[in-house]
């Protein structure tokens, strides 16, 4: 049996996307992941059209759909009144944004590649060793077989990422002081369960979304989001509860030599428009196209990577950071500037269309190889 000639470096979305998508194009791998079992709780929701897309042709995009539920489109309101409707159903020809928790989107993909026989190694933490002209050293700590030479590695190994450090490479950006406090939580409620809905209030803002019949996922960055829900709307319970930071965070290179950066541990950015994790499997989906290229040798594939991946990911992290910072802002006269500019952009096909192309994954082209 040959040597796999790729190590994959963490288990997550991205990790498991790159496996999958290297597999089916003839590449043999090795995916380890340092945890135990995979993580019970969802981060992330909602699997946009760009991964649907990308996925196609593996199966998983197919039982994505069959499993997941549409979201129409966003409604925004301001003091409890509905401020505007942007409908989210055509920004695609043949997918629409589709809510699957990650917890399931993880367990469809390791499914896909337990059936192609690759197995995910857990408990086994990868580190970098070395590398030259020739390979890259890797030590797998936890594994039986100890140090081992790759042709490349691609770690998706997180946003605290072990290679991103030992490599040196900067992670630059910036972060929020407040903690955002997230529910999963059920409710009954007259809000419309087809439309996610992003509420203002003066001190800030929050997201709600249904996750199915029943449970809501809510987000803030005020402390008691619970305590401010619509009237009429009756939280039980909640089911999971937990606050977590936001930070806009780009590497400043996405490979080097032969180690390629994938995922949160190339670019991290807040849950507003739902990028993270379909932006890292979009990162798995054209490492895969450039690693694969007719004629492409390693080194070369991963510079490649690094300049089209790295000017995507500045793009994306900027987009997402000027909406995020447009919904957080108590300032008043940004709610006024979005009193006025939301109704006027539902209304604005041309403008609305940029913000859902957005948060589609669409709004840059599809990786080619
Ligand atoms: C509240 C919240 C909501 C979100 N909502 C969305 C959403 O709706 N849509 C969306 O697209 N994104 C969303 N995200 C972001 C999304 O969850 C992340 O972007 C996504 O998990 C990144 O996937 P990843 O595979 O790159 O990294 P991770 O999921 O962090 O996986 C990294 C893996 O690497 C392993 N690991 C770490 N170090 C090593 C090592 N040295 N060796 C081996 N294994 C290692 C870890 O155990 C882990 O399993 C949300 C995030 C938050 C916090």
């Amino acid at each position: 049996m040959s040597q796999p000639s790729v190590l994959i470096a963490g288990a997550g979305p991205t990790g498991l996307a790159a496996a999958l998508l290297l597999d089916m194009r003839g590449v043999k791998v090795r995916i380890v992941d340092s945890a135990l079992r995979p993580a019970a709780h969802s981060r992330a929701l909602v699997v946009n059209p760009r991964t649907l897309d990308l996925l196609a042709g593996t199966g998983v995009t197919e039982r994505m759909l069959a499993e997941g539920r549409p979201v129409r489109g966003v409604r925004f309101h301001e003091n409890a009144e509905v401020l505007a409707t942007i409908e989210a159903t055509s920004v695609h020809p043949r997918y629409g944004l589709t809510v699957l928790s990650q917890a399931r989107s993880e367990a469809l993909l390791t499914e896909a590649l337990d059936a192609r026989g690759i197995h995910i190694e857990r408990g086994v933490r990868a580190g970098c060793v070395g590398q030259d002209d020739d390979e890259v050293r890797v030590a797998l700590n936890g594994a039986s077989d100890g140090e081992q030479g790759y042709a490349a590695v691609f770690a998706a190994d997180g946003a605290r990422s072990d290679f991103r450090k030992t490599l040196e490479i900067g992670f630059s950006g910036s972060s929020y002081p407040e903690p955002w406090p997230l529910y999963d939580v059920p409710l009954q409620t007259t809000l419309d369960r087809d439309h996610a809905h992003l509420m203002f209030f003066p001190e800030g803002m929050i997201f709600l979304l249904a996750l199915d019949d029943e449970v809501w996922r809510i987000i803030s960055n005020m402390p008691d989001p619970l305590s401010r829900l619509p009237g009429g709307t009756v939280s039980s319970e909640p089911i999971w509860e937990s606050s977590f930071h936001i930070a806009h965070r780009v590497a400043d290179r996405c490979a080097i030599g032969r180690i390629a950066l994938g995922g949160d541990a190339a670019h991290v950015h807040s849950p507003v428009g739902a990028r993270g994790m379909n932006l890292g499997i979009e990162d798995a989906a054209a490492f895969a196209m450039l690693f694969t290229a007719p004629g492409a040798q390693p080194m070369d594939a991963l510079q490649r990577y690094h300049r089209e991946r790295h000017a995507v990911h500045k793009g994306v992290v900027r987009r997402v950071h000027a909406i995020t910072a447009l919904a957080r802002s108590g300032n008043p006269w940004v709610a006024r500037l979005r009193h006025v500019a939301i109704p006027w952009a539902s209304h604005m096909p041309a403008l609305s269309g940029r913000i859902l192309r957005t948060v589609a994954g669409l709004d840059h082209p599809t990786p080619t190889p």
